[in-house]
């Protein structure tokens, strides 16, 4: 179906939450989509989903052997891929014990839950604060955008749950004068992603780390969009030594399917009992299996090739007409921009050229498939290029010509 028929019955039939860009996308194949106007290199995978790209073959072969053998069983009963997917998990990332459920947000749901528990059965009932921080984004539910420290997600859909109180990022003075004998945990994401690919330093998420050992409050670290070799290792806590106590996982792990992991540390691996959490979906041997061949995929020689392609991404940007600074870590890149030139339009420039890419606020925001060849980076950047130099001759002529 073309687009407009497309954009005329989503709009009768889909409810209008989302902003779409003007791109009916038909198929895919590794880092290259073919859509509405023509072919495309992703730079976007789906929102960090698509870690090996679009119908990754041995992916794609893992699920149907899943599909063919048990589509479904109850959590109720033991199925094998859940269980091997979390002992992979856990050898991965030395955390101890593995909750499943279907998105990102739920994974921190779960999170929230355990943290509370864990405060509660330690502490007392009034052990139940969590503090977040400023410009973070942890998901859509009720409690997740509670969660969320952006005012902007507090609008429209309350009472929200109470217990959660906001850090400046980045300012340690602040974040102790939000922490209170009713502290349980403190939630933080390494980089954050929605909030504009905003890095924490490794100087504040030290002190995050003290803190939460001084007092017994435990750390979660929300890697959702940063793990699963995301940013060039495994989690992206690693770059900073972090041993979290609950890291929640997403996007990434499915490798295309709906999944969120919540994984639990030493101190919190038996703080969930039976019947304390649950999920009909979570932990679907489909999804596992696609998400065991992702973990599969990415061995250390894999992650080493995240760094590399993006510092590649960095230098060759970095020298881009009306590009002003780089952040993110391995591919998770956000370009800020020139005063004048409008990511948005940028973007839809891009798509319009073959192209793919994302915003986060006011940047240009990268995240291409973990195992994007060479050759598709140098096409997407020869369009980001043409673009950039477009855009930047066009606003110097709105200027008269002034720089
Ligand atoms: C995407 C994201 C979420 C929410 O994940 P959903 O699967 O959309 O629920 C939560 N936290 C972070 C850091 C994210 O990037």
């Amino acid at each position: 179906m073309e687009l407009t028929a497309l954009k005329e019955q989503d709009a009768q039939y889909i409810a209008g939450t989302y902003g779409r860009m003007d791109l009916v996308i038909e198929e895919g194949q590794g880092a290259q989509c073919r859509g509405s106007g023509g072919e495309l290199v992703d730079f976007s995978s789906g929102i960090g989903v698509n870690a090996l790209g679009y119908s990754n073959p041995d992916w794609v072969q893992a699920v149907k052997n899943q599909l063919d053998t048990l589509s479904h069983a109850s959590n109720l009963y033991y199925t094998a891929p859940q269980t091997a997917l979390a002992k992979a998990l856990c050898r991965r990332t030395g955390m101890k014990k593995v909750f499943f459920g279907n998105s990102g947000a739920e994974a921190n749901e779960c999170a929230i839950k355990c943290a509370r528990k864990y405060g509660m059965d330690h502490y007392g009932a009034d052990h139940n604060e969590i503090v977040t921080l400023t410009n973070s984004f942890h998901g859509r539910t009720i409690a997740t955008l509670a969660a969320t420290g952006q005012d902007a997600f507090h609008k429209n859909f309350g009472p929200f749950p109470a217990g959660f109180r906001y850090a400046a990022a980045g300012d340690v003075g602040d974040l102790r004068s939000k922490i209170s004998d009713n502290t349980c945990a403190i939630l933080v994401e390494c980089i954050q992603g929605e909030g504009g690919v905003v890095p924490l330093t490794a100087e504040f998420l030290a002190a995050v780390s003290q803190i939460c050992r001084e007092r017994d409050i435990l750390l979660i670290t929300d890697e959702i969009q940063t793990g699963v070799g995301r940013t060039g290792r495994f989690l992206c806590g690693e770059y900073f030594d972090l041993k979290p106590d609950i890291v929640t996982l997403a996007k990434g792990l499915g490798g295309g399917l709906p999944i969120g992991a919540c994984l639990m540390g030493e101190k919190t691996s038996d703080t969930l009992g039976k019947g304390d959490h649950g999920s009909t979906f979570g932990g679907n041997p489909v999804v596992c299996a696609g998400a065991l061949e992702v973990l599969r995929a990415m061995d250390d020689a894999f992650l080493a090739e995240v760094a590399r392609k993006g510092a590649h991404l960095v230098e060759r940007m970095s020298a881009m007409e009306g590009v002003t600074g780089i952040t993110g870590r391995g591919m998770m890149l956000g370009v800020s921009l020139c005063e004048g030139l409008v990511a948005a339009d940028i973007v839809a420039a891009c798509i319009q050229r073959g192209l793919i890419l994302l915003t986060a606020k006011e940047k240009i925001r990268l995240l291409p498939p973990l195992n994007i060849p060479d050759s598709d980076i140098e096409t997407g950047l020869a369009v980001l290029e043409a673009v950039l130099k477009e855009k930047s001759a066009a606003l110097s002529a709105s200027h008269g010509g002034k720089q």
